[in-house]
């Protein structure tokens, strides 16, 4: 049998690589839907290819590309917006959603998917960030299947065992003996920088990532690490631990992907080439194995594997992420929120890459009511938050915050 599948955000860095591996594996998936905001001609390019059943653009653009594919005589309806997305990801015809669009954009349809019981590829770290008791609620109320393609959280998957992977018994049972999770991180391109150059730094030299090839708001947070705070909460939803059961450790290589440490002593690590066809190959055939068309990795080159503390100090985002984890989900909203904002800031050259870390703290503070300059916000923190719209809610009234924030940076 075939998996039908819906590829949200079809368009970017991890769009490419599902689609490279779907393309190569036709006997094994089809590919039912498709997304895409920006980049219209190149969604377009994969309709032609791919010849998806349904496609999402935005609500504006919905004519103009329904009326191009019939030109082009690809049958394939064309929906808009985030009602469109929705509808994708609820759709009787989808087996499996892979959530790979970028930031709170994604929340929602990730959501739906697994209310609709799916098999869901997570790549879309921000919804776990913002709504993770939520999503985790509506995994285990719905059936639904939640396989991370985060290569960090697919390593630690991997690596842990199949009872746990199949949510059939929970990883604190000390018949497992899961002791803690360490999340690898390569340190980003300024690991040996000092904090003055990072304050210097362009949009391009932040991009540009050592090991990985992603999208730019991800290598923006690979540069600040605040991409490993975001995964450290992620992985505190996905594995149901508490922050201080996860260690973060810098691994230049990205050739370990995260490990399990047990309690009788044993490290089990997940090694690889950094591909994400890897983690998103591994999560589409799991429980079998597709080859993901990745180099083997040639241990005979491997000279050395580093393992470093991260500073904190330099890395304020990674201790900002621990704090909001501990403060609860308001604080995870905020930060993502804010961190949206600043980096979106960032790349428009408003604001330096170390004013990333300032804004998100002093949004932190004057939403969660530390700062109490700021009225009206301090109920946040302590309110139950249930729904969707409370999540987005809170997250729009962080991106206000942060957007003043921006302003005071500038002036
Ligand atoms: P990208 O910027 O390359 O692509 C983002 C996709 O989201 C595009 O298809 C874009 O059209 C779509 N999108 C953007 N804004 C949207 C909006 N408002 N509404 C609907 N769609 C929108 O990003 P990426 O690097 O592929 O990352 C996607 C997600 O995967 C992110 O959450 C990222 O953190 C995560 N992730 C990426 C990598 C990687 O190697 N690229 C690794 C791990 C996790
Ligand atoms: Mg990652």
């Amino acid at each position: 049998m075939t998996q039908r599948i819906a590829v949200l955000g079809a368009t970017g860095s991890i769009g490419d690589s599902t689609l490279s591996i779907l393309a190569a594996h036709p006997e094994h998936y089809q590919v039912y839907a498709l997304s895409g905001h920006g980049r219209l001609d190149k969604l377009f390019e994969l309709c032609q290819q791919f010849r998806p059943s349904r496609v999402a653009v935005p609500e504006n653009k919905v004519d103009d590309f329904a009326t191009r594919l019939a030109a082009a005589q690809v049958a394939c309806e064309v929906v808009g917006g985030q009602a469109g997305l929705d509808d994708i990801a609820l759709d009787p015809q989808v087996d499996t959603v892979v959530a790979a669009i970028v930031g709170a954009a994604g929340l929602a349809s990730t959501l739906s998917a697994a209310k609709a019981g799916k098999r869901v590829l997570l790549a879309n770290k921000e919804a776990l960030v913002m709504a993770g008791s939520l999503m985790m609620q509506a995994v285990r109320d719905n059936g639904a299947t939640l396989l991370p393609l985060d290569s960090e959280h697919n390593a630690i998957f991997q690596c842990l065992p199949p009872q746990i992977q199949q949510n059939n018994t929970a990883i604190h049972d000390a018949s497992h003996g899961v002791k803690k999770l360490w999340l690898t991180a390569s340190g980003g391109p300024f690991l040996n920088k000092t904090w003055e150059q990072m304050q210097a730094a362009s949009v391009s030299e932040a991009v540009k990532h050592p090991n990985w090839s992603m999208g730019q708001k991800i290598s923006v947070d690979s540069a600040t690490m605040m991409n490993k705070g975001l995964e450290l909460i992620e992985a505190c939803h996905l594995f149901d631990l508490a922050e201080s059961q996860i260690n973060v450790v810098i691994h230049p290589q990205s050739i370990i992907h995260s490990l399990v440490e047990y309690c009788d002593g044993s490290f089990l690590a997940q090694m690889g080439s950094p591909d994400m066809r890897t983690p998103i190959a591994h999560a589409l055939a799991y429980p079998n194995r597709i080859s993901a068309g990745v180099e083997s990795l040639d241990l005979y080159q491997l000279s050395s594997l580093e393992f470093i503390k991260p500073d904190l100090k330099k890395f304020a985002c990674l201790k900002l992420a621990r704090e909001a984890m501990q403060s609860g989900q308001a604080a995870s909203i905020t930060l993502n929120a804010a961190n949206e904002v600043a980096v979106e800031a960032f790349i428009k050259q408003q604001v330096s890459l170390t004013d990333i870390a300032l804004i998100n703290a002093q949004v932190l503070d004057k939403m969660l009511g530390k700062d109490k300059s700021v009225a009206g916000h301090a109920d946040i923190s302590v309110r139950q938050i249930t729904e969707l719209n409370d999540i987005l809610m809170i997250d729009k009234i962080a991106r206000e915050q942060a957007q003043l924030e921006v302003m005071a940076c500038r002036n």
